[in-house]
Protein backbone atom coordinates (compact mmCIF):
# COMPACT_ATOMS: atom_id res chain seq x y z
CA UNK A 1 0.00 0.00 0.00
CA UNK A 2 2.60 2.53 0.40
CA UNK A 3 3.84 1.77 -2.90
CA UNK A 4 0.69 2.98 -4.04
CA UNK A 5 0.81 5.94 -1.88
CA UNK A 6 4.24 6.84 -3.30
CA UNK A 7 3.46 6.29 -6.56
CA UNK A 8 1.72 9.99 -6.67
CA UNK A 9 4.35 11.88 -5.54
CA UNK A 10 5.65 10.82 -8.98
CA UNK A 11 4.82 13.83 -11.08
CA UNK A 12 5.71 16.06 -8.26
CA UNK A 13 9.36 14.55 -7.93
CA UNK A 14 10.99 18.04 -8.04
CA UNK A 15 8.83 19.77 -5.65
CA UNK A 16 9.70 16.73 -3.23
CA UNK A 17 13.46 16.93 -3.70
CA UNK A 18 13.84 20.74 -3.20
CA UNK A 19 11.41 20.30 0.04
CA UNK A 20 12.89 17.74 1.38
CA UNK A 21 16.94 18.85 0.52
CA UNK A 22 15.66 21.95 2.38
CA UNK A 23 14.32 20.26 5.70
CA UNK A 24 17.49 18.02 5.76
CA UNK A 25 19.59 21.53 5.52
CA UNK A 26 17.42 23.18 8.32
CA UNK A 27 18.02 20.10 10.72
CA UNK A 28 21.48 19.91 10.14
CA UNK A 29 21.77 23.76 11.14
CA UNK A 30 19.62 22.88 14.49
CA UNK A 31 21.83 20.56 15.12
CA UNK A 32 24.95 22.32 15.16
CA UNK A 33 23.46 25.07 16.74
CA UNK A 34 24.43 23.22 20.49
CA UNK A 35 27.94 22.54 19.59
CA UNK A 36 28.82 26.07 18.02
CA UNK A 37 26.61 27.23 22.06
CA UNK A 38 29.42 25.38 23.74
CA UNK A 39 32.27 26.25 21.92
CA UNK A 40 30.95 29.94 22.20
CA UNK A 41 30.96 29.34 26.19
CA UNK A 42 33.83 27.40 26.68
CA UNK A 43 36.25 28.61 24.65
CA UNK A 44 35.63 31.87 23.12
CA UNK A 45 33.89 34.04 26.74
CA UNK A 46 36.86 33.19 28.23
CA UNK A 47 39.43 35.12 26.06
CA UNK A 48 37.14 38.13 26.26
CA UNK A 49 37.99 38.60 22.72
CA UNK A 50 35.21 41.01 21.57
CA UNK A 51 36.00 41.53 17.85
CA UNK A 52 35.62 37.93 17.42
CA UNK A 53 32.65 37.65 19.42
CA UNK A 54 31.00 40.10 17.15
CA UNK A 55 32.04 38.58 13.68
CA UNK A 56 31.23 35.33 14.99
CA UNK A 57 27.51 36.73 15.93
CA UNK A 58 27.55 38.21 12.43
CA UNK A 59 28.18 34.74 11.01
CA UNK A 60 25.44 33.17 12.95
CA UNK A 61 22.73 35.89 12.39
CA UNK A 62 23.52 35.22 9.03
CA UNK A 63 23.45 31.47 9.55
CA UNK A 64 19.56 32.39 11.21
CA UNK A 65 18.44 34.08 7.98
CA UNK A 66 19.22 30.96 5.60
CA UNK A 67 17.91 28.91 8.40
CA UNK A 68 14.96 31.29 8.13
CA UNK A 69 14.08 31.20 4.41
CA UNK A 70 14.43 27.46 4.12
CA UNK A 71 11.67 26.88 6.99
CA UNK A 72 9.69 28.84 4.85
CA UNK A 73 10.39 26.99 1.77
CA UNK A 74 9.83 23.79 3.52
CA UNK A 75 6.60 25.29 5.20
CA UNK A 76 5.04 26.69 1.79
CA UNK A 77 6.89 24.06 -0.75
CA UNK A 78 6.12 21.20 1.63
CA UNK A 79 2.15 21.87 1.40
CA UNK A 80 2.13 22.61 -2.13
CA UNK A 81 3.11 19.34 -2.14
CA UNK A 82 0.92 18.03 -0.23
CA UNK A 83 -1.99 19.72 -1.67
CA UNK A 84 -0.93 18.56 -5.52
CA UNK A 85 -1.09 14.92 -4.51
CA UNK A 86 -4.26 15.43 -2.71
CA UNK A 87 -5.90 17.27 -5.87
CA UNK A 88 -4.34 14.71 -7.71
CA UNK A 89 -5.85 11.73 -5.72
CA UNK A 90 -9.67 13.67 -5.83
CA UNK A 91 -9.48 14.01 -9.42
CA UNK A 92 -8.11 10.43 -9.59
CA UNK A 93 -11.32 9.46 -7.76
CA UNK A 94 -13.77 11.80 -9.39
CA UNK A 95 -12.71 10.13 -13.68
CA UNK A 96 -13.12 6.63 -11.78
CA UNK A 97 -16.06 7.52 -10.73
CA UNK A 98 -17.43 8.93 -13.96
CA UNK A 99 -16.46 5.61 -15.48
CA UNK A 100 -18.53 3.23 -13.23
CA UNK A 101 -21.37 1.34 -14.47
CA UNK A 102 -24.81 1.59 -13.68
CA UNK A 103 -24.60 -1.15 -11.14
CA UNK A 104 -22.29 0.27 -9.35
CA UNK A 105 -24.74 3.34 -8.79
CA UNK A 106 -27.27 0.98 -8.06
CA UNK A 107 -24.95 -0.36 -5.22
CA UNK A 108 -23.54 2.78 -3.92
CA UNK A 109 -24.67 5.61 -2.09
CA UNK A 110 -24.72 9.03 -3.22
CA UNK A 111 -23.23 10.03 0.42
CA UNK A 112 -20.61 7.81 0.66
CA UNK A 113 -19.32 8.31 -2.68
CA UNK A 114 -19.63 12.29 -2.19
CA UNK A 115 -17.25 11.36 1.28
CA UNK A 116 -14.35 9.46 -0.60
CA UNK A 117 -14.33 12.46 -2.67
CA UNK A 118 -13.67 15.05 0.19
CA UNK A 119 -13.31 14.31 3.78
CA UNK A 120 -11.87 10.71 3.05
CA UNK A 121 -8.84 12.96 1.50
CA UNK A 122 -8.55 15.78 3.73
CA UNK A 123 -5.65 14.18 5.89
CA UNK A 124 -4.16 12.87 3.21
CA UNK A 125 -2.16 15.83 2.05
CA UNK A 126 -0.96 16.74 4.83
CA UNK A 127 0.33 13.39 5.51
CA UNK A 128 1.98 13.01 1.80
CA UNK A 129 3.96 16.53 3.08
CA UNK A 130 4.43 15.34 6.54
CA UNK A 131 5.24 11.57 6.51
CA UNK A 132 8.51 10.84 4.61
CA UNK A 133 9.76 14.29 5.22
CA UNK A 134 9.39 14.27 9.13
CA UNK A 135 10.19 10.82 9.69
CA UNK A 136 13.40 11.15 7.89
CA UNK A 137 14.67 14.02 9.75
CA UNK A 138 13.65 13.20 12.83
CA UNK A 139 15.60 9.91 13.03
CA UNK A 140 18.66 11.77 11.32
CA UNK A 141 18.15 14.42 14.12
CA UNK A 142 17.80 11.74 16.87
CA UNK A 143 20.67 9.51 15.72
CA UNK A 144 22.74 13.00 14.99
CA UNK A 145 22.20 14.30 18.93
CA UNK A 146 22.59 11.25 20.08
CA UNK A 147 26.11 10.82 18.55
CA UNK A 148 27.02 14.08 19.53
CA UNK A 149 25.31 13.87 23.42
CA UNK A 150 27.61 10.17 23.45
CA UNK A 151 30.59 12.47 22.72
CA UNK A 152 29.84 14.92 25.06
CA UNK A 153 29.03 12.89 28.36
CA UNK A 154 28.03 9.03 27.76
CA UNK A 155 26.69 8.69 31.53
CA UNK A 156 24.04 11.88 30.66
CA UNK A 157 23.66 9.99 27.48
CA UNK A 158 22.84 6.99 28.61
CA UNK A 159 20.44 8.68 30.74
CA UNK A 160 18.39 9.67 28.05
CA UNK A 161 18.52 6.98 25.99
CA UNK A 162 16.36 5.32 28.49
CA UNK A 163 13.49 6.67 27.58
CA UNK A 164 13.79 5.22 24.07
CA UNK A 165 12.26 2.12 24.29
CA UNK A 166 9.37 3.35 26.69
CA UNK A 167 8.56 5.92 24.27
CA UNK A 168 8.96 3.12 21.61
CA UNK A 169 6.26 1.06 23.30
CA UNK A 170 3.54 3.95 23.55
CA UNK A 171 3.62 5.06 20.38
CA UNK A 172 3.49 1.69 18.79
CA UNK A 173 0.24 1.03 21.07
CA UNK A 174 -1.27 4.29 20.23
CA UNK A 175 -0.27 4.24 16.79
CA UNK A 176 -2.43 1.16 16.40
CA UNK A 177 -5.28 2.34 18.70
CA UNK A 178 -5.50 5.29 16.37
CA UNK A 179 -5.65 3.16 13.57
CA UNK A 180 -8.85 1.64 14.48
CA UNK A 181 -9.95 5.16 15.67
CA UNK A 182 -9.76 6.80 12.54
CA UNK A 183 -11.08 4.51 10.73
CA UNK A 184 -13.81 4.42 12.09
CA UNK A 185 -14.59 7.50 11.97
CA UNK A 186 -14.45 7.76 8.11
CA UNK A 187 -17.00 5.57 8.18
CA UNK A 188 -19.10 6.91 10.65
CA UNK A 189 -19.07 10.23 8.61
CA UNK A 190 -19.56 8.81 5.64
CA UNK A 191 -23.08 7.22 6.97
CA UNK A 192 -23.85 11.19 8.29
CA UNK A 193 -22.99 12.55 4.57
CA UNK A 194 -25.45 9.69 3.02
CA UNK A 195 -28.29 10.59 5.65
CA UNK A 196 -28.16 14.21 4.64
CA UNK A 197 -27.92 13.06 1.01
CA UNK A 198 -31.05 11.19 1.05
CA UNK A 199 -33.61 13.22 3.28
CA UNK A 200 -32.21 16.38 0.97
CA UNK A 201 -32.85 14.52 -2.02
CA UNK A 202 -36.12 12.74 -0.46
CA UNK A 203 -36.96 16.00 0.81
CA UNK A 204 -40.54 15.88 -0.64
CA UNK A 205 -41.02 12.35 0.14
CA UNK A 206 -39.95 13.16 3.85
CA UNK A 207 -42.28 16.11 4.04
CA UNK A 208 -45.65 14.95 2.14
CA UNK A 209 -45.37 11.64 5.16
CA UNK A 210 -44.46 14.33 7.52
CA UNK A 211 -41.74 12.65 9.00
CA UNK A 212 -39.39 15.52 9.72
CA UNK A 213 -39.02 14.57 12.73
CA UNK A 214 -38.42 11.08 12.51
CA UNK A 215 -35.25 12.36 9.59
CA UNK A 216 -34.05 14.66 12.71
CA UNK A 217 -33.95 11.52 15.01
CA UNK A 218 -32.25 9.78 12.92
CA UNK A 219 -30.16 11.87 11.89
CA UNK A 220 -28.89 12.84 15.38
CA UNK A 221 -28.67 8.88 15.79
CA UNK A 222 -26.10 9.05 13.28
CA UNK A 223 -24.48 11.74 13.68
CA UNK A 224 -24.06 11.14 17.53
CA UNK A 225 -22.22 7.56 16.42
CA UNK A 226 -19.70 9.97 14.69
CA UNK A 227 -19.68 12.15 17.45
CA UNK A 228 -18.45 9.64 19.81
CA UNK A 229 -16.30 7.87 16.95
CA UNK A 230 -14.50 11.31 16.66
CA UNK A 231 -13.81 11.88 20.18
CA UNK A 232 -12.93 8.16 20.84
CA UNK A 233 -9.99 8.72 18.46
CA UNK A 234 -9.02 11.91 19.98
CA UNK A 235 -9.37 10.59 23.46
CA UNK A 236 -6.16 7.79 21.87
CA UNK A 237 -5.00 10.79 20.68
CA UNK A 238 -4.44 12.84 24.15
CA UNK A 239 -3.37 9.68 26.02
CA UNK A 240 -0.33 8.91 23.59
CA UNK A 241 0.05 12.39 23.61
CA UNK A 242 0.10 13.53 27.15
CA UNK A 243 2.28 10.07 27.47
CA UNK A 244 5.31 10.89 25.52
CA UNK A 245 5.07 14.38 26.63
CA UNK A 246 5.44 13.44 30.33
CA UNK A 247 8.39 11.25 29.45
CA UNK A 248 10.55 14.24 27.30
CA UNK A 249 10.19 16.49 29.86
CA UNK A 250 11.13 14.13 32.63
CA UNK A 251 14.02 13.16 31.10
CA UNK A 252 15.01 17.08 30.68
CA UNK A 253 14.50 17.23 34.25
CA UNK A 254 17.02 14.50 35.04
CA UNK A 255 19.54 15.56 32.97
CA UNK A 256 19.38 18.41 34.33
CA UNK A 257 19.60 17.83 38.13
CA UNK A 258 22.49 14.64 37.19
CA UNK A 259 24.07 17.32 34.80
CA UNK A 260 24.32 20.19 37.54
CA UNK A 261 25.50 17.68 40.06
CA UNK A 262 28.36 16.45 37.24
CA UNK A 263 29.06 20.12 36.76
CA UNK A 264 29.63 20.67 40.32
CA UNK A 265 32.11 18.00 40.63
CA UNK A 266 34.02 19.80 37.69
CA UNK A 267 33.17 16.71 35.78
CA UNK A 268 31.77 18.38 33.04
CA UNK A 269 32.08 22.09 31.92
CA UNK A 270 28.93 24.64 31.94
CA UNK A 271 29.34 25.26 28.13
CA UNK A 272 28.85 21.12 27.74
CA UNK A 273 25.56 21.36 30.46
CA UNK A 274 23.99 23.83 28.54
CA UNK A 275 24.82 22.22 25.14
CA UNK A 276 23.65 18.62 26.34
CA UNK A 277 20.37 20.16 27.49
CA UNK A 278 19.51 22.28 24.47
CA UNK A 279 20.41 18.72 22.67
CA UNK A 280 17.59 17.15 24.75
CA UNK A 281 15.53 19.97 23.73
CA UNK A 282 16.25 19.33 19.95
CA UNK A 283 15.53 15.51 20.92
CA UNK A 284 11.95 16.92 22.10
CA UNK A 285 11.31 18.11 18.27
CA UNK A 286 11.64 15.19 16.43
CA UNK A 287 9.61 12.90 19.21
CA UNK A 288 7.20 15.60 19.10
CA UNK A 289 6.99 15.03 14.81
CA UNK A 290 6.86 11.17 15.54
CA UNK A 291 4.06 11.87 17.88
CA UNK A 292 1.96 13.85 15.33
CA UNK A 293 2.69 11.61 12.51
CA UNK A 294 1.38 8.74 14.95
CA UNK A 295 -2.09 10.61 14.58
CA UNK A 296 -1.51 11.75 10.85
CA UNK A 297 -0.19 8.35 9.56
CA UNK A 298 -3.54 6.51 10.12
CA UNK A 299 -5.69 9.08 9.76
CA UNK A 300 -3.88 9.71 6.12
CA UNK A 301 -4.01 6.44 5.46
CA UNK A 302 -7.50 5.80 6.74
CA UNK A 303 -8.33 7.77 3.96
CA UNK A 304 -5.91 6.44 1.60
CA UNK A 305 -7.49 3.07 1.96
CA UNK A 306 -10.84 4.25 1.51
CA UNK A 307 -9.95 5.70 -1.51
CA UNK A 308 -8.16 2.33 -2.82
CA UNK A 309 -11.09 0.48 -2.29
CA UNK A 310 -13.04 2.84 -4.64
CA UNK A 311 -10.24 3.04 -6.94
CA UNK A 312 -9.38 -0.59 -7.43
CA UNK A 313 -13.15 -1.24 -8.17
CA UNK A 314 -12.49 -1.54 -11.92
CA UNK A 315 -15.73 -0.46 -14.48
CA UNK A 316 -18.08 -3.59 -14.70
CA UNK A 317 -18.54 -2.25 -18.11
CA UNK A 318 -15.49 -1.65 -20.66
CA UNK A 319 -14.10 -1.34 -24.05
CA UNK A 320 -12.80 -4.80 -25.42
CA UNK A 321 -9.02 -4.16 -26.66
CA UNK A 322 -10.10 -4.11 -30.36
CA UNK A 323 -13.17 -2.75 -29.85
CA UNK A 324 -14.77 -0.90 -33.08
CA UNK A 325 -16.05 2.43 -33.44
CA UNK A 326 -18.88 2.84 -35.71
CA UNK A 327 -20.83 6.03 -36.40
CA UNK A 328 -23.61 5.95 -38.38
CA UNK A 329 -26.09 3.01 -37.38
CA UNK A 330 -28.53 2.45 -39.45
CA UNK A 331 -30.87 0.87 -36.27
CA UNK A 332 -31.41 -2.40 -36.65
CA UNK A 333 -31.93 -4.37 -33.23
CA UNK A 334 -31.73 -7.81 -32.60
CA UNK A 335 -32.10 -9.88 -29.22
CA UNK A 336 -30.84 -13.39 -29.85
CA UNK A 337 -31.72 -15.71 -26.73
CA UNK A 338 -31.04 -12.66 -23.95
CA UNK A 339 -30.81 -13.60 -20.61
CA UNK A 340 -30.05 -11.16 -17.75
CA UNK A 341 -30.22 -10.82 -13.84
CA UNK A 342 -29.47 -7.46 -12.23
CA UNK A 343 -28.30 -9.91 -9.43
CA UNK A 344 -27.74 -13.39 -8.43
CA UNK A 345 -31.20 -14.10 -6.75
CA UNK A 346 -34.11 -13.38 -9.36
CA UNK A 347 -33.88 -13.51 -13.16
CA UNK A 348 -35.39 -10.58 -14.96
CA UNK A 349 -35.68 -11.46 -18.62
CA UNK A 350 -35.31 -15.27 -20.01
CA UNK A 351 -34.30 -16.24 -23.52
CA UNK A 352 -35.87 -13.10 -25.09
CA UNK A 353 -35.95 -13.03 -29.12
CA UNK A 354 -36.89 -9.94 -30.72
CA UNK A 355 -36.04 -8.16 -34.14
CA UNK A 356 -36.63 -4.46 -34.83
CA UNK A 357 -36.04 -2.94 -38.49
CA UNK A 358 -34.14 0.11 -38.59
CA UNK A 359 -36.58 3.13 -38.76
CA UNK A 360 -39.43 1.28 -37.12
CA UNK A 361 -41.32 2.74 -34.20
CA UNK A 362 -41.72 0.06 -31.72
CA UNK A 363 -44.12 0.06 -28.89
CA UNK A 364 -43.24 -1.89 -25.56
CA UNK A 365 -46.70 -2.44 -22.68
CA UNK A 366 -47.33 -4.47 -20.02
CA UNK A 367 -47.30 -4.58 -16.41
CA UNK A 368 -44.40 -2.74 -14.81
CA UNK A 369 -42.03 -4.46 -13.29
CA UNK A 370 -42.04 -6.71 -16.46
CA UNK A 371 -38.73 -6.03 -17.75
CA UNK A 372 -39.65 -3.20 -20.58
CA UNK A 373 -37.10 -0.28 -18.75
CA UNK A 374 -34.23 -3.13 -18.58
CA UNK A 375 -34.59 -4.55 -22.38
CA UNK A 376 -33.93 -1.22 -23.07
CA UNK A 377 -31.30 -0.66 -20.96
CA UNK A 378 -29.33 -3.47 -22.64
CA UNK A 379 -29.00 -2.01 -26.13
CA UNK A 380 -26.66 1.01 -24.49
CA UNK A 381 -25.06 -1.71 -22.56
CA UNK A 382 -25.98 0.10 -18.89
CA UNK A 383 -25.57 -3.72 -18.32
CA UNK A 384 -24.30 -6.43 -19.52
CA UNK A 385 -26.40 -9.64 -21.09
CA UNK A 386 -25.94 -12.52 -18.58
CA UNK A 387 -26.85 -14.87 -21.67
CA UNK A 388 -27.09 -14.51 -25.43
CA UNK A 389 -26.65 -11.47 -27.05
CA UNK A 390 -27.55 -7.97 -28.91
CA UNK A 391 -26.85 -6.85 -32.23
CA UNK A 392 -27.50 -3.60 -34.31
CA UNK A 393 -27.15 -3.31 -37.80
CA UNK A 394 -25.41 -7.15 -37.12
CA UNK A 395 -22.79 -6.00 -34.74
CA UNK A 396 -22.65 -7.96 -31.34
CA UNK A 397 -22.64 -4.47 -29.32
CA UNK A 398 -20.25 -6.16 -27.11
CA UNK A 399 -17.75 -5.65 -29.64
CA UNK A 400 -18.23 -1.94 -30.17
CA UNK A 401 -16.62 0.94 -28.53
CA UNK A 402 -18.88 2.03 -25.47
CA UNK A 403 -18.71 5.74 -26.48
CA UNK A 404 -19.64 5.13 -29.82
CA UNK A 405 -22.49 2.99 -29.13
CA UNK A 406 -23.92 5.25 -26.79
CA UNK A 407 -23.99 7.99 -29.20
CA UNK A 408 -26.16 6.01 -31.65
CA UNK A 409 -28.74 5.97 -28.66
CA UNK A 410 -30.59 8.90 -27.51
CA UNK A 411 -33.10 8.19 -24.45
CA UNK A 412 -35.78 10.28 -22.61
CA UNK A 413 -37.22 9.39 -19.38
CA UNK A 414 -39.83 9.96 -17.20
CA UNK A 415 -37.86 12.53 -15.02
CA UNK A 416 -35.29 14.72 -16.96
CA UNK A 417 -32.41 15.51 -14.98
CA UNK A 418 -31.21 19.32 -15.69
CA UNK A 419 -27.94 20.25 -14.59
CA UNK A 420 -27.50 23.89 -13.42
CA UNK A 421 -26.38 26.17 -16.00
CA UNK A 422 -28.44 28.13 -18.42
CA UNK A 423 -31.24 26.64 -21.01
CA UNK A 424 -28.51 26.64 -23.67
CA UNK A 425 -26.03 24.92 -21.43
CA UNK A 426 -28.64 21.57 -20.90
CA UNK A 427 -29.89 22.07 -24.66
CA UNK A 428 -26.41 21.59 -25.53
CA UNK A 429 -25.72 18.59 -22.95
CA UNK A 430 -26.91 16.77 -26.16
CA UNK A 431 -24.18 17.76 -28.16
CA UNK A 432 -21.46 19.83 -26.55
CA UNK A 433 -19.94 21.68 -29.93
CA UNK A 434 -23.07 22.60 -31.04
CA UNK A 435 -23.60 26.13 -32.58
CA UNK A 436 -26.06 28.67 -31.46
CA UNK A 437 -27.39 27.83 -34.77
CA UNK A 438 -28.02 24.18 -34.02
CA UNK A 439 -29.17 25.12 -30.45
CA UNK A 440 -31.90 27.37 -31.79
CA UNK A 441 -33.20 24.86 -34.35
CA UNK A 442 -33.32 22.05 -31.76
CA UNK A 443 -34.97 23.91 -29.60
CA UNK A 444 -37.45 25.29 -32.28
CA UNK A 445 -38.16 21.34 -33.13
CA UNK A 446 -38.93 20.94 -29.84
CA UNK A 447 -41.78 23.79 -29.22
CA UNK A 448 -39.40 25.72 -26.99
CA UNK A 449 -39.48 28.64 -28.89
CA UNK A 450 -41.95 30.61 -27.45
CA UNK A 451 -41.36 29.85 -23.84
CA UNK A 452 -37.79 30.79 -24.18
CA UNK A 453 -38.54 34.00 -26.11
CA UNK A 454 -40.98 35.70 -22.93
CA UNK A 455 -37.99 34.60 -20.54
CA UNK A 456 -36.03 37.98 -20.06
CA UNK A 457 -32.76 36.10 -20.22
CA UNK A 458 -33.69 34.00 -23.26
CA UNK A 459 -31.57 31.25 -23.78
CA UNK A 460 -29.27 32.65 -21.12
CA UNK A 461 -31.58 32.38 -18.24
CA UNK A 462 -30.27 29.82 -15.44
CA UNK A 463 -32.05 26.77 -14.24
CA UNK A 464 -32.11 24.51 -11.60
CA UNK A 465 -32.08 24.84 -7.76
CA UNK A 466 -31.52 29.02 -7.88
CA UNK A 467 -33.07 29.67 -10.96
CA UNK A 468 -36.34 29.42 -13.15
CA UNK A 469 -38.30 26.29 -12.09
CA UNK A 470 -39.93 24.36 -15.02
CA UNK A 471 -43.12 22.50 -15.40
CA UNK A 472 -42.62 18.81 -16.32
CA UNK A 473 -43.99 19.15 -19.72
CA UNK A 474 -41.04 22.15 -20.43
CA UNK A 475 -38.57 19.70 -18.91
CA UNK A 476 -39.83 16.97 -21.65
CA UNK A 477 -39.46 19.58 -23.89
CA UNK A 478 -35.95 20.81 -22.90
CA UNK A 479 -35.23 16.75 -23.24
CA UNK A 480 -36.44 16.74 -26.56
CA UNK A 481 -34.26 19.19 -28.28
CA UNK A 482 -31.39 17.34 -26.58
CA UNK A 483 -32.07 14.35 -28.88
CA UNK A 484 -32.97 16.58 -31.48
CA UNK A 485 -29.53 17.82 -31.54
CA UNK A 486 -27.81 14.36 -30.53
CA UNK A 487 -29.68 12.90 -33.67
CA UNK A 488 -28.86 9.56 -32.92
CA UNK A 489 -30.22 7.20 -35.07
CA UNK A 490 -32.04 4.61 -32.07
CA UNK A 491 -34.31 6.52 -29.73
CA UNK A 492 -35.82 5.38 -26.86
CA UNK A 493 -38.83 7.06 -24.60
CA UNK A 494 -39.26 5.50 -21.40
CA UNK A 495 -42.29 6.36 -20.44
CA UNK A 496 -41.81 9.86 -21.68
CA UNK A 497 -44.79 11.58 -20.92
CA UNK A 498 -46.14 9.15 -18.26
CA UNK A 499 -45.79 11.66 -15.64
CA UNK A 500 -47.46 14.52 -17.66
CA UNK A 501 -51.44 15.57 -17.46
CA UNK A 502 -53.36 14.22 -20.36
CA UNK A 503 -53.08 17.44 -22.13
CA UNK A 504 -49.79 18.15 -22.22
CA UNK A 505 -49.09 14.90 -23.06
CA UNK A 506 -50.81 15.52 -26.07
CA UNK A 507 -48.59 18.54 -26.82
CA UNK A 508 -45.51 16.69 -26.27
CA UNK A 509 -46.71 13.94 -28.30
CA UNK A 510 -45.98 15.41 -31.27
CA UNK A 511 -42.69 16.78 -30.55
CA UNK A 512 -42.04 13.40 -30.04
CA UNK A 513 -43.68 11.91 -33.33
CA UNK A 514 -41.37 14.43 -34.96
CA UNK A 515 -38.50 13.48 -33.23
CA UNK A 516 -38.97 9.38 -34.35
CA UNK A 517 -39.22 10.31 -37.54
CA UNK A 518 -36.50 8.37 -39.16
CA UNK A 519 -35.11 6.63 -36.25
CA UNK A 520 -35.59 3.39 -34.57
CA UNK A 521 -37.73 3.96 -31.71
CA UNK A 522 -38.57 2.08 -28.87
CA UNK A 523 -41.67 3.47 -26.92
CA UNK A 524 -42.22 2.39 -23.81
CA UNK A 525 -45.85 3.75 -22.37
CA UNK A 526 -48.63 2.80 -20.54
CA UNK A 527 -51.56 5.19 -22.40
CA UNK A 528 -52.29 3.34 -25.20
CA UNK A 529 -53.58 6.30 -26.70
CA UNK A 530 -50.16 7.28 -27.04
CA UNK A 531 -48.86 4.79 -29.30
CA UNK A 532 -51.48 4.47 -31.60
CA UNK A 533 -48.82 5.54 -34.77
CA UNK A 534 -46.12 2.72 -33.62
CA UNK A 535 -45.83 -0.02 -36.20
CA UNK A 536 -45.83 -2.80 -33.73
CA UNK A 537 -46.67 -3.62 -30.20
CA UNK A 538 -44.99 -5.67 -28.16
CA UNK A 539 -46.42 -6.93 -24.69
CA UNK A 540 -43.75 -7.74 -22.01
CA UNK A 541 -44.83 -9.67 -19.15
CA UNK A 542 -42.56 -11.31 -16.21
CA UNK A 543 -42.65 -14.80 -18.69
CA UNK A 544 -41.38 -12.70 -21.49
CA UNK A 545 -42.68 -11.46 -24.73
CA UNK A 546 -46.02 -12.38 -25.12
CA UNK A 547 -47.72 -11.03 -27.85
CA UNK A 548 -46.01 -9.14 -30.88
CA UNK A 549 -47.68 -7.39 -33.75
CA UNK A 550 -49.80 -4.14 -35.04
CA UNK A 551 -51.62 -1.97 -32.44
CA UNK A 552 -54.71 -3.52 -34.55
CA UNK A 553 -53.62 -6.96 -34.83
CA UNK A 554 -53.34 -7.30 -31.13
CA UNK A 555 -56.67 -5.38 -30.57
CA UNK A 556 -58.14 -8.14 -32.38
CA UNK A 557 -56.38 -10.76 -30.95
CA UNK A 558 -58.34 -10.62 -27.88
CA UNK A 559 -55.23 -11.42 -25.64
CA UNK A 560 -53.37 -9.42 -23.06
CA UNK A 561 -53.03 -6.10 -25.23
CA UNK A 562 -56.91 -6.43 -25.96
CA UNK A 563 -57.85 -6.83 -22.46
CA UNK A 564 -55.63 -3.39 -21.36
CA UNK A 565 -56.93 -1.80 -24.29
CA UNK A 566 -61.02 -2.55 -23.12
CA UNK A 567 -59.93 -1.25 -20.33
CA UNK A 568 -58.52 1.96 -21.15
CA UNK A 569 -60.79 3.05 -23.96
CA UNK A 570 -64.23 1.47 -22.77
CA UNK A 571 -65.83 2.68 -20.10
CA UNK A 572 -66.96 -0.29 -17.78
P1 LIG B 1 -40.63 -2.18 -16.14
O1 LIG B 1 -39.85 -1.12 -16.84
O2 LIG B 1 -41.30 -3.11 -17.06
O3 LIG B 1 -41.58 -1.61 -15.15
P2 LIG B 1 -38.09 -2.91 -15.02
O4 LIG B 1 -37.32 -3.29 -16.21
O5 LIG B 1 -37.85 -1.57 -14.45
O6 LIG B 1 -39.64 -3.09 -15.32
O7 LIG B 1 -37.86 -3.97 -13.86
C1 LIG B 1 -37.89 -5.36 -14.07
C2 LIG B 1 -37.46 -6.07 -12.80
O8 LIG B 1 -36.12 -5.79 -12.51
C3 LIG B 1 -38.26 -5.65 -11.59
O9 LIG B 1 -38.50 -6.82 -10.83
C4 LIG B 1 -37.33 -4.73 -10.84
O10 LIG B 1 -37.53 -4.86 -9.47
C5 LIG B 1 -35.97 -5.24 -11.23
N1 LIG B 1 -35.02 -4.14 -11.32
C6 LIG B 1 -35.13 -3.04 -12.08
N2 LIG B 1 -34.05 -2.24 -11.98
C7 LIG B 1 -33.21 -2.86 -11.12
C8 LIG B 1 -31.92 -2.57 -10.60
N3 LIG B 1 -31.26 -1.46 -10.95
N4 LIG B 1 -31.36 -3.44 -9.73
C9 LIG B 1 -32.00 -4.56 -9.38
N5 LIG B 1 -33.21 -4.91 -9.83
C10 LIG B 1 -33.83 -4.09 -10.70
MG1 LIG C 1 -39.90 0.93 -16.52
Amino acid sequence: MLKKFFSFYKPHKRLFIIDFSSAVFVAILELAFPVAVQWFIDDLLPTGNWATIVRVSIVLLFVYIISTVLQYVVSYLGHKLGINIETDMRQKLFNHVQRQSFRFFDNTKTGHIMSRITNDLFDIGELAHHGPEDLFIAIMTIIGAFTIMFNINPELAVIAIIMVPFLSIVATYGNIMMNKAWKNMYGKIADVNARVEDSVSGARVVQSFTNENFEISRFKEDNSQFRLAKLAAYKVMAGTHSSIYMMTRLVTLVVLVVGAWFSYQDYITSGELVSFILYVNVLIKPVDKITALLELYPKGMAGFKRFLELIEQEPEIVDKPNALQVQHLKGDISFDHVSFRYDDHQSVLKDINLSIQAGETVAFVGPSGAGKTTICSLIPRFYDVNEGAISIDGLNIQDLALHSLRSQIGIVQQDVFLFTGTIRENIAYGKRDATDEEIHSAAKKAHLESLIASLPDGYDTQIGERGLKLSGGQKQRLAIARMFLKNPPILILDEATSALDTETEKIIQQSLMELAENRTTLIIAHRLATIRDADRVIVVTEEGIAEDGSYNELVAKDGIFARLHNIQFQQI
